[in-house]
């Protein structure tokens, strides 16, 4: 394996299979683990060069209908302030993602699937679209004919083919929905018997059928996960022909079922402050560990940076940035609201501001693309459709 990985021409993408992935994953050799980044990064040189792409998300609204075990805004937590900004703050929003260069809205909410709320959300896709167009052709003195405005990218759930259907035609190009694991056996343990497997990866193909640059992602280092789940995982990601990838560790949530079992498992075992360091470090290994096979086996995906990873240490983002990932997604979610939308403990104390981010970016020897969409290199079966 040692051989394999260090003897490999810089780019080359590798269709390693699920023992070669497991192996990988477990592997505790540095100097395999080390050339395991440095290959992720040369892949990520050769399709994107140095360029990393930003993606503003607001958080739109913390409603929801579903009740998935590890969530801190599912539907059964009392505790949790509910809210759903308006159009007019998310156009607001909209006009912050324009002005700051990030080039791609995306918004994200729990699942709402009633008609109201769809009728809703093609009006705001609509208007972000014509209103970030109008600022585009003022900005920049071009003629409102040539202007592109924001990508716009939803990340709201499960919906029918129909809805996703209506969304596109409302403006929205990409999608975002985890399956959060490719193990229908491991979907049921982290998820309420109503919620199906099959149901999501079929939204998923809805996406990508209808024409969404579509994105997914698994939760990692989640209870009951084994290293053969991620190397599954990954397997099902490149099948999928996922064109973005957004995924991130799994952070201890109190009040839900999984957070409950952590705590009684892995959360028992973490006594000191050292101990809560050392499964930081763990958790953030495995996070950018699965980034790089993801990119070594996929190649030309946008895989995103998660925010949640600076949740367990400060430098992780930038380690993601040179191991395998090519984009961050700042939040610019209001304050006021922000505080209400924590998935996981820590997020809404880290919220990088652009200035940050740019001098994040330049840390690394990379460069920030602004007013650019950066959309997904397609994937090669589609190229010979
Ligand atoms: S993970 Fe998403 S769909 Fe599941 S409960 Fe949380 S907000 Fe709702």
């Amino acid at each position: 394996m040692i051989l394999m990985v260090s003897s490999l021409e810089p780019g080359q993408i590798l269709k390693l299979n699920r023992n070669e992935l497991q192996a990988l994953i477990t592997c505790k050799d540095n100097k395999v683990i080390q050339a395991m980044y440095h290959h992720a990064e040369s892949i990520t040189q050769r399709f994107f060069g140095n360029k990393i792409y930003l993606r503003g998300i607001v958080e739109f609204s913390n409603e929801c209908e579903k009740n998935c075990k590890y969530c801190g805004v599912r539907r059964s937590v009392k505790s949790v302030k509910r809210y759903c900004m308006d159009k007019e703050e998310i156009l607001k929003c909209s006009d912050v993602v324009y002005n700051n260069g990030y080039g791609t809205f995306m918004l994200q909410s729990g699942e709402i699937t009633t008609p109201e709320r769809l009728e809703w959300l093609e009006d705001v896709v609509r208007s972000i679209k014509k209103r970030s167009r109008e600022l585009e052709s003022k900005t920049f003195n071009r003629p409102l004919s040539e202007c592109k405005g924001l990508q716009i990218a939803l990340s709201v759930g499960e919906l029918s083919s129909e809805n996703y259907q209506r969304l596109y035609d409302a403006g929205a190009r990409r999608y975002l929905l985890r399956i959060e694991s490719s193990n229908p056996k491991l979907y049921a343990k982290l998820h309420p018997k109503d919620h199906h497997w099959e149901v999501r990866h079929q939204c998923l193909l809805d996406l990508k059928r209808i024409g969404y640059q579509t994105g997914t992602g698994i939760l990692i280092g989640v209870p009951y996960q084994t290293s053969w789940d991620i190397a599954d995982d990954i397997l099902y990601l490149d099948r999928l022909g996922a064109h973005m990838i957004g995924m991130g560790p799994y952070v201890y949530q109190s009040n839900t079922p999984i957070g409950n079992y952590w705590k009684l498992t892995v959360g028992k075992t973490i006594k000191t402050e050292e101990d809560q360091k050392n499964y930081h470090q763990y958790l953030k290994d495995l996070t950018i560990r699965v980034y790089a096979l993801t990119r070594i086996v996929m190649g030309y995906a946008n895989i995103a940076a998660t925010t949640a990873l600076i949740a367990l240490a400060p430098n992780a983002r930038q380690e993601a940035l040179v191991s395998g990932c090519n984009l961050v997604m700042p939040i610019i979610t209001p304050d006021e609201f922000r505080k209400e939308y924590s998935l996981y403990k820590g997020k809404s104390e880290v919220v990088a501001h652009r200035e940050n981010l740019i001098k994040l970016i330049h840390s690394i020897g990379k460069e920030p693309v602004f007013f650019e969409w950066g959309d997904a290199i397609s994937h090669p079966m589609e190229n010979k459709k």
